[in-house]
Protein backbone atom coordinates (compact mmCIF):
# COMPACT_ATOMS: atom_id res chain seq x y z
CA UNK A 1 0.00 0.00 0.00
CA UNK A 2 1.14 3.64 -1.01
CA UNK A 3 0.35 6.41 0.43
CA UNK A 4 -1.82 8.85 -1.29
CA UNK A 5 -0.72 12.28 -2.47
CA UNK A 6 -2.74 13.90 0.23
CA UNK A 7 -1.57 12.07 2.83
CA UNK A 8 2.10 12.89 1.71
CA UNK A 9 1.02 16.67 1.51
CA UNK A 10 -0.20 16.38 5.12
CA UNK A 11 3.33 14.38 6.35
CA UNK A 12 5.15 17.83 4.65
CA UNK A 13 2.85 20.58 6.14
CA UNK A 14 3.08 18.75 9.65
CA UNK A 15 7.17 18.34 9.16
CA UNK A 16 7.43 21.95 8.68
CA UNK A 17 5.12 23.41 11.08
CA UNK A 18 5.38 20.79 13.89
CA UNK A 19 3.63 21.18 16.12
CA UNK A 20 0.29 21.43 14.46
CA UNK A 21 -3.35 20.70 14.94
CA UNK A 22 -6.01 19.35 13.04
CA UNK A 23 -7.36 22.37 12.14
CA UNK A 24 -4.33 24.20 10.84
CA UNK A 25 -3.52 21.08 8.62
CA UNK A 26 -6.88 21.19 7.23
CA UNK A 27 -7.17 25.24 6.42
CA UNK A 28 -3.10 24.61 5.03
CA UNK A 29 -4.98 22.01 2.64
CA UNK A 30 -8.01 24.08 2.47
CA UNK A 31 -10.33 20.89 2.99
CA UNK A 32 -12.66 20.52 6.38
CA UNK A 33 -10.88 18.89 9.56
CA UNK A 34 -13.02 16.21 8.80
CA UNK A 35 -12.16 15.32 5.56
CA UNK A 36 -8.83 14.78 6.72
CA UNK A 37 -9.92 12.21 9.89
CA UNK A 38 -8.97 8.84 8.28
CA UNK A 39 -5.80 10.45 6.50
CA UNK A 40 -4.80 11.53 10.07
CA UNK A 41 -5.65 8.23 11.60
CA UNK A 42 -3.39 5.96 9.20
CA UNK A 43 -0.52 8.22 9.64
CA UNK A 44 -0.39 7.99 13.05
CA UNK A 45 -0.94 4.18 12.84
CA UNK A 46 1.58 3.56 10.80
CA UNK A 47 4.00 5.53 13.07
CA UNK A 48 4.69 8.14 10.58
CA UNK A 49 2.83 11.06 12.79
CA UNK A 50 2.36 10.81 16.23
CA UNK A 51 -1.17 12.74 17.70
CA UNK A 52 -0.02 14.65 21.15
CA UNK A 53 -2.82 15.91 23.04
CA UNK A 54 -3.53 19.65 23.34
CA UNK A 55 -0.06 20.44 21.70
CA UNK A 56 -1.03 18.91 17.60
CA UNK A 57 0.89 16.89 15.51
CA UNK A 58 4.19 16.09 15.14
CA UNK A 59 6.53 13.93 12.53
CA UNK A 60 7.73 11.09 14.24
CA UNK A 61 11.23 11.62 12.45
CA UNK A 62 11.07 8.22 10.28
CA UNK A 63 12.78 8.63 7.70
CA UNK A 64 11.62 5.42 6.23
CA UNK A 65 8.05 4.29 5.09
CA UNK A 66 7.03 1.24 7.59
CA UNK A 67 4.77 0.21 4.63
CA UNK A 68 8.30 0.29 1.96
CA UNK A 69 9.54 -1.65 5.12
CA UNK A 70 7.38 -4.32 5.18
CA UNK A 71 7.56 -4.80 1.33
CA UNK A 72 10.97 -5.07 1.54
CA UNK A 73 11.77 -7.59 3.96
CA UNK A 74 8.44 -9.60 4.38
CA UNK A 75 7.60 -9.62 0.87
CA UNK A 76 7.23 -13.93 0.09
CA UNK A 77 9.78 -15.98 -1.49
CA UNK A 78 7.11 -17.00 -3.88
CA UNK A 79 7.07 -13.49 -5.70
CA UNK A 80 11.08 -13.71 -5.93
CA UNK A 81 12.02 -16.96 -6.74
CA UNK A 82 14.02 -17.48 -10.07
CA UNK A 83 13.58 -21.45 -11.97
CA UNK A 84 16.48 -23.51 -10.35
CA UNK A 85 18.44 -25.81 -12.40
CA UNK A 86 17.05 -29.54 -11.44
CA UNK A 87 18.91 -32.77 -12.45
CA UNK A 88 19.05 -36.28 -11.16
CA UNK A 89 21.61 -37.90 -9.48
CA UNK A 90 23.31 -40.21 -12.04
CA UNK A 91 24.31 -37.28 -14.03
CA UNK A 92 28.40 -36.84 -14.21
CA UNK A 93 30.71 -34.11 -12.66
CA UNK A 94 31.65 -33.43 -16.06
CA UNK A 95 28.09 -32.90 -16.83
CA UNK A 96 27.48 -30.60 -14.11
CA UNK A 97 30.49 -28.68 -14.11
CA UNK A 98 29.47 -28.11 -17.94
CA UNK A 99 25.10 -27.31 -16.46
CA UNK A 100 26.75 -24.85 -14.09
CA UNK A 101 28.48 -22.71 -16.86
CA UNK A 102 26.16 -23.16 -19.68
CA UNK A 103 23.25 -22.04 -17.39
CA UNK A 104 25.56 -19.56 -15.57
CA UNK A 105 24.36 -20.60 -12.44
CA UNK A 106 26.27 -21.38 -9.16
CA UNK A 107 24.16 -24.62 -7.41
CA UNK A 108 21.95 -27.77 -9.12
CA UNK A 109 19.42 -29.40 -7.14
CA UNK A 110 19.16 -32.67 -7.51
CA UNK A 111 15.93 -34.90 -7.50
CA UNK A 112 14.64 -38.04 -7.40
CA UNK A 113 12.11 -40.43 -9.39
CA UNK A 114 9.47 -38.74 -7.59
CA UNK A 115 10.40 -34.96 -8.43
CA UNK A 116 12.07 -34.77 -4.73
CA UNK A 117 14.48 -33.24 -3.54
CA UNK A 118 17.68 -35.40 -2.45
CA UNK A 119 20.10 -33.31 -3.08
CA UNK A 120 22.38 -30.00 -3.79
CA UNK A 121 25.69 -29.44 -6.15
CA UNK A 122 27.30 -26.05 -6.06
CA UNK A 123 30.62 -25.31 -7.19
CA UNK A 124 32.68 -25.87 -4.24
CA UNK A 125 31.46 -29.63 -4.27
CA UNK A 126 32.31 -30.12 -7.43
CA UNK A 127 36.08 -28.03 -7.37
CA UNK A 128 36.63 -30.35 -4.01
CA UNK A 129 36.37 -33.62 -6.11
CA UNK A 130 38.06 -32.06 -9.06
CA UNK A 131 41.05 -31.28 -7.36
CA UNK A 132 41.52 -34.69 -6.35
CA UNK A 133 42.35 -35.76 -9.57
CA UNK A 134 42.56 -39.58 -9.25
CA UNK A 135 38.87 -39.83 -10.01
CA UNK A 136 36.73 -39.79 -12.82
CA UNK A 137 35.11 -37.15 -14.20
CA UNK A 138 32.49 -39.76 -14.85
CA UNK A 139 31.28 -40.28 -11.49
CA UNK A 140 28.21 -39.12 -10.58
CA UNK A 141 27.25 -36.21 -8.50
CA UNK A 142 25.54 -38.45 -6.24
CA UNK A 143 28.71 -38.60 -4.72
CA UNK A 144 29.86 -35.27 -4.03
CA UNK A 145 26.23 -33.63 -3.25
CA UNK A 146 25.01 -32.27 -0.08
CA UNK A 147 21.77 -34.59 0.46
CA UNK A 148 18.97 -34.36 2.46
CA UNK A 149 18.18 -34.49 5.02
CA UNK A 150 21.21 -31.94 5.60
CA UNK A 151 19.34 -28.89 2.94
CA UNK A 152 18.09 -25.88 4.37
CA UNK A 153 14.78 -25.33 2.13
CA UNK A 154 12.47 -22.66 2.50
CA UNK A 155 8.83 -22.40 1.89
CA UNK A 156 6.81 -20.27 -1.04
CA UNK A 157 5.10 -18.17 2.03
CA UNK A 158 8.70 -18.09 3.73
CA UNK A 159 9.57 -14.12 3.77
CA UNK A 160 12.62 -12.88 2.14
CA UNK A 161 14.48 -11.49 5.34
CA UNK A 162 14.16 -15.07 6.92
CA UNK A 163 15.30 -16.51 3.57
CA UNK A 164 18.47 -13.71 4.10
CA UNK A 165 18.60 -14.67 7.54
CA UNK A 166 19.49 -18.49 6.59
CA UNK A 167 21.56 -18.03 3.66
CA UNK A 168 24.14 -15.64 5.91
CA UNK A 169 23.61 -17.80 9.16
CA UNK A 170 25.10 -21.53 6.75
CA UNK A 171 26.96 -19.62 4.66
CA UNK A 172 25.66 -20.65 1.45
CA UNK A 173 24.78 -19.18 -1.93
CA UNK A 174 21.17 -20.15 -2.07
CA UNK A 175 17.82 -22.14 -0.85
CA UNK A 176 15.52 -24.57 -2.61
CA UNK A 177 11.85 -23.22 -2.60
CA UNK A 178 9.91 -26.75 -1.71
CA UNK A 179 6.07 -27.33 -1.61
CA UNK A 180 4.17 -26.07 1.54
CA UNK A 181 2.93 -29.94 1.96
CA UNK A 182 6.61 -30.87 3.11
CA UNK A 183 6.75 -32.93 -0.07
CA UNK A 184 9.96 -31.86 -0.86
CA UNK A 185 9.03 -31.31 -4.51
CA UNK A 186 11.37 -28.19 -5.54
CA UNK A 187 9.20 -25.30 -6.91
CA UNK A 188 11.75 -22.39 -6.88
CA UNK A 189 15.34 -21.20 -5.86
CA UNK A 190 15.92 -18.41 -3.92
CA UNK A 191 19.47 -17.18 -4.26
CA UNK A 192 21.70 -13.98 -2.70
CA UNK A 193 21.44 -12.69 -6.00
CA UNK A 194 17.32 -12.88 -6.32
CA UNK A 195 17.84 -11.10 -2.78
CA UNK A 196 19.91 -8.32 -3.84
CA UNK A 197 17.52 -7.80 -7.16
CA UNK A 198 14.75 -7.52 -5.22
CA UNK A 199 16.27 -4.69 -2.56
CA UNK A 200 17.39 -3.26 -5.88
CA UNK A 201 14.75 -3.00 -7.76
CA UNK A 202 12.53 -1.62 -4.84
CA UNK A 203 15.44 0.99 -4.33
CA UNK A 204 14.92 2.15 -8.08
CA UNK A 205 11.01 1.62 -8.22
CA UNK A 206 11.64 -1.33 -10.18
CA UNK A 207 13.53 0.27 -12.75
CA UNK A 208 16.87 -1.72 -13.26
CA UNK A 209 19.85 0.18 -12.95
P1 LIG B 1 29.70 -22.42 -3.42
O1 LIG B 1 30.15 -23.83 -3.56
O2 LIG B 1 29.65 -21.70 -4.75
O3 LIG B 1 30.42 -21.66 -2.34
P2 LIG B 1 27.47 -22.61 -1.56
O4 LIG B 1 28.11 -21.66 -0.59
O5 LIG B 1 26.00 -22.50 -1.80
O6 LIG B 1 28.15 -22.51 -2.98
O7 LIG B 1 27.76 -24.09 -1.07
C1 LIG B 1 28.68 -24.44 -0.06
C2 LIG B 1 28.35 -25.82 0.48
O8 LIG B 1 27.03 -25.80 1.04
C3 LIG B 1 28.33 -26.93 -0.56
O9 LIG B 1 28.84 -28.11 0.02
C4 LIG B 1 26.86 -27.12 -0.91
O10 LIG B 1 26.54 -28.45 -1.30
C5 LIG B 1 26.20 -26.78 0.41
N1 LIG B 1 24.85 -26.16 0.23
C6 LIG B 1 24.48 -25.30 -0.75
N2 LIG B 1 23.18 -24.95 -0.60
C7 LIG B 1 22.74 -25.60 0.50
C8 LIG B 1 21.48 -25.65 1.20
N3 LIG B 1 20.41 -24.96 0.77
N4 LIG B 1 21.39 -26.42 2.30
C9 LIG B 1 22.47 -27.12 2.75
N5 LIG B 1 23.68 -27.13 2.14
C10 LIG B 1 23.82 -26.37 1.03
Amino acid sequence: MDLTERQKHIINIVKENEPISADMIASHLELSKSTLRSDLAVLSMIGILEARPKVGYIYSGLNFNPLMHDELYNASVESIMKSPLIVTQDMTIQDAVTHLFMYDSGSLYVTDDKSELVGVVSRKDLLRFLLNGSQSDETPIAVVMTRMPNILVVYPDSTVIAAARLLQLHEIDSLPVVENDHSNKVIGKISKTSIISHYLNFDTGGSIL
